[in-house]
């Protein structure tokens, strides 16, 4: 049955369109930049009326799930991670008894350095991935149409959010009878979830980082796309370091606190170096594509930090974005004497045994070279400028020195 026969009647609130959209399940592929965003969308579905129990994310990325689901709807080459859409939304429609898929065509992303780059745009092949997918399903029948599935593609630009009721609105009116007033305070609820989610996992880094300083131990912070956080796609090669015992940091998540912010960038900022701490036209001009951007911010911030002592880099067989960050990133990490390691060209085959051949070696490294690091790293920062809690790491860190010695 089409969803908008379940619907009668419409209110500004939502009135019984409302009470009966609890009963539709909503089916959302957890695929490229869904990953930096679906607290977005979980936030935005439950205003809207849509239970949390209903909105129900396809399983991480899997070579079985492609191979069961997704093989045969592929009309195009392109990188693994737009590819292994197909598998999602097989496996969505094919084993969870959704009413909707919702795949959103997402043009520009919620980036923090928003105002401080050029654009904050999605790669094309995010933006497209879901068109070109879709086309694999509907070629020969429209198997959305035969399983009574609503397939919705809102086109998003998160980049500039005053426009997200609009595009919100367009896509879900007749679907889910929302009235504009509905969708509006819905993206509000979205964005507010988005970014108490945001808060609470660079809150996390930091404590992260504290700990290091505390006990002076290296952490490895890990530089690539949101997605890579799926095991699918980034074959959980960060796991292999914590199981090295290294703390983990990624890029998307680093703390973006006044106090350090202040600490790393603060005698640039007044230099006249860069504008602002999350300026990177210092090392990258082009700067339109957040994910991009991200990434260089984030191997800035690893060269300054102390106790990130060596960055790792994850990439994506045929990722024509990736290529031409991989020197500038790099270089900035390098320059800074901090170490850094480059998984390229992952798909969907993990590399079990050259991961494990080459996490050993960065770990030999690692052990070898972080104390010289950590202290070259701290001699260049301003310690007047140094956040309190860290301070008290430091002091903490040099009475257990002294009582170590019998100083
Ligand atoms: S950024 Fe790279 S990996 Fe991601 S969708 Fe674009 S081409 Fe594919």
């Amino acid at each position: 049955m089409p969803l908008l026969t379940l619907f009668k009647k419409r209110t500004a609130g939502g009135g019984d369109s409302k009470d009966k959209r609890k009963n539709i399940k909503v089916g959302i592929p957890k695929f490229l930049n869904i990953w930096s965003t679906h607290r977005f969308w979980i936030g935005f579905l439950k205003a809207l009326g849509i239970p949390a129990r209903n909105i129900i994310f396809s399983s991480d990325t899997s070579e079985e799930q492609y191979r069961e689901y997704g093989k045969g709807r592929i009309g195009m080459d392109s990188c693994y991670p737009v590819k292994a859409l197909a598998g999602h939304i097989g496996e969505l429609i094919q084993t969870k008894k959704i009413d909707l898929l919702l795949v959103p065509m997402i043009y520009s992303l919620p980036s923090f350095l928003r105002g401080h780059v050029v654009d904050v745009l999605s790669c094309t092949r995010v933006m497209m991935g879901p068109e070109n997918i879709k086309a694999g399903f509907v070629k020969e029948e429209n198997v959305f149409e035969k399983l009574g599935i609503k397939f919705v593609s809102p086109f998003v630009s998160f980049g500039e959010p005053h426009l997200l009721p609009k595009q919100l609105y367009e896509a879900f009116r007749d679907v889910l009878d929302v009235t504009y007033e509905e969708v509006e305070r819905a993206v509000k609820a979205g964005l507010d979830e988005l970014e108490r989610f945001d808060r609470k996992m660079r809150k996390k880094s930091r404590e992260i980082l504290e700990w290091c300083a505390r006990n002076n131990h290296p952490c490895i912070l890990i530089l690539a796309r949101p997605y890579h956080m799926d095991p699918g796609i980034g074959h959980e090669i960060d796991v292999e370091f914590q199981n090295c015992g290294y703390p983990v940091v990624w890029g998307q998540y680093l703390p973006i606190d006044d106090d350090i912010m202040d600490w790393l960038f603060g005698p640039e900022v007044e230099a006249g170096i860069i504008r602002s701490p999350f300026d990177i036209s210092d090392v990258w001009r082009s700067s339109y594509s957040s994910n991009t951007n991200e990434i260089i911010w984030g191997a800035k911030f690893g060269a300054r930090f102390p106790w990130i002592t060596a960055v790792v880099r994850l990439s994506s067989y045929e990722c024509g974005m990736d290529q031409p960050t991989y020197t500038p990133v790099q270089r900035i990490v390098e320059a800074s004497g901090t170490l850094y390691f480059k998984f390229g060209d992952l798909d969907e085959t993990k590399p079990s045994g050259s991961v494990k051949i080459r996490v050993e070696t960065i770990d030999y490294y690692v052990r070898k070279y972080s104390v010289r690091i950590i202290e070259t790293k701290l001699r260049r920062l301003d310690p007047r400028r140094t956040p309190e809690s860290f301070r008290d790491a430091l002091k903490e860190l040099s009475a257990s020195r002294e009582m170590q010695t019998g100083g």
